[in-house]
């Protein structure tokens, strides 16, 4: 048997970086630590617990299982105040959880979740939010897009020197407005839906994307299971505006190098251009 360390791949954008780890079924945990998020806990590797705010998209145990050793290594750790947004209808099945763990534990981990609904905001810092959007999986499930939030100022006071700005502050007068730069969104578990409708999406500099099923006869499984096919990819990336799109919780079996051969196959080279894999070795079972 092939033992090897665990292993979290490392994608480095322009200003953040991924650190992960997805393969379907098994595991699927995202760290984003310029922004402090970690998209879903897989098994809680310790690159996780360093992130303030774990992101859950869905109830499945190769997303969700971690949470409790999060919480409690954090606790053990003296890292206080981690929080855990998960979409409303699973917080009571994560409260009974983390109940369940304290009483065999014999003493409870503080914790923390928000219950979140499709299209809640919520301020990770100062001009850092999160956006919950519905997804199409299975039960509960949420995505998530970061979005930096900007403030600029008006078009019709750029030619003003800064004491005439200062002026026009004095009395009151709103001079900046506001942008909404999303950076990355993180899908989750889902089928295919009209994600391009939704701007915080369209725009998102990074997708984080499932791409589950590469094998041309896996296209009905992909539909029961309500993940990706690589055929649904050239319409769900029309129209669609980001600078990088990841690939992500492609199943072991995958050889990528046909996933590749099937991606130039199917896709546009604008594209094309734009997409990587996370887990990026050639067989993904294989090493
Ligand atoms: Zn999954
Ligand atoms: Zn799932």
């Amino acid at each position: 048997m092939i033992t090897r360390p665990f292993q979290l791949s490392t994608l480095k954008f322009e200003s953040f970086s991924v650190v992960g780890y997805s393969i379907a079924g098994e595991e699927t945990v995202i760290c984003v630590p310029e922004l402090d998020v970690v998209f879903d806990i897989g098994r809680a590797p310790r690159e996780s617990l360093a992130m303030n705010h774990v992101l859950l998209t869905h109830g499945h145990m190769d997303h969700a299982a971690g949470i409790g050793y999060y919480f409690s290594q954090r606790d053990f750790q003296g890292m206080a105040g981690g929080k855990a947004l998960a979409p409303a209808a699973l917080v009571p099945a994560l409260e009974t959880l983390m109940a369940a763990w304290s009483k065999v534990e014999g003493h409870p981990s503080p914790h923390a979740f928000v219950a979140m609904n499709d299209g809640d905001d919520y301020e990770l810092r100062r001009k850092l939010l999160v956006r919950a959007f519905a997804t199409r999986h299975v039960g509960a499930t949420l995505g998530y897009s970061i979005i930096d939030v900007r403030f600029k100022l008006k078009e019709e006071f750029l030619a003003l020197d800064s004491p005439g700005i200062v002026a026009l502050k004095k009395k009151g007068v709103e001079i900046t407005h506001r942008t909404e730069v999303p950076l990355i969104t993180y899908f989750g578990d889902t089928a295919r839906s009209n994600y391009s409708d939704l701007p915080h999406v369209r725009t998102s500099k990074v997708l984080l994307l499932e791409c589950t099923f590469f094998d041309l006869d896996h296209v009905r499984r992909a539909r029961k299971g309500r993940h990706i096919h690589v055929n649904d990819l050239p319409e769900l990336l029309e129209g669609m505006d980001n600078e990088h799109v990841v690939l992500i919780h492609v199943t072991r079996r995958t050889n990528m190098a046909d996933a590749r051969r099937l991606l130039r196959k199917t896709l546009r080279k604008d594209q094309l251009d734009r997409i990587s894999f996370l887990m990026s070795r050639k067989f993904i079972e294989s090493d």
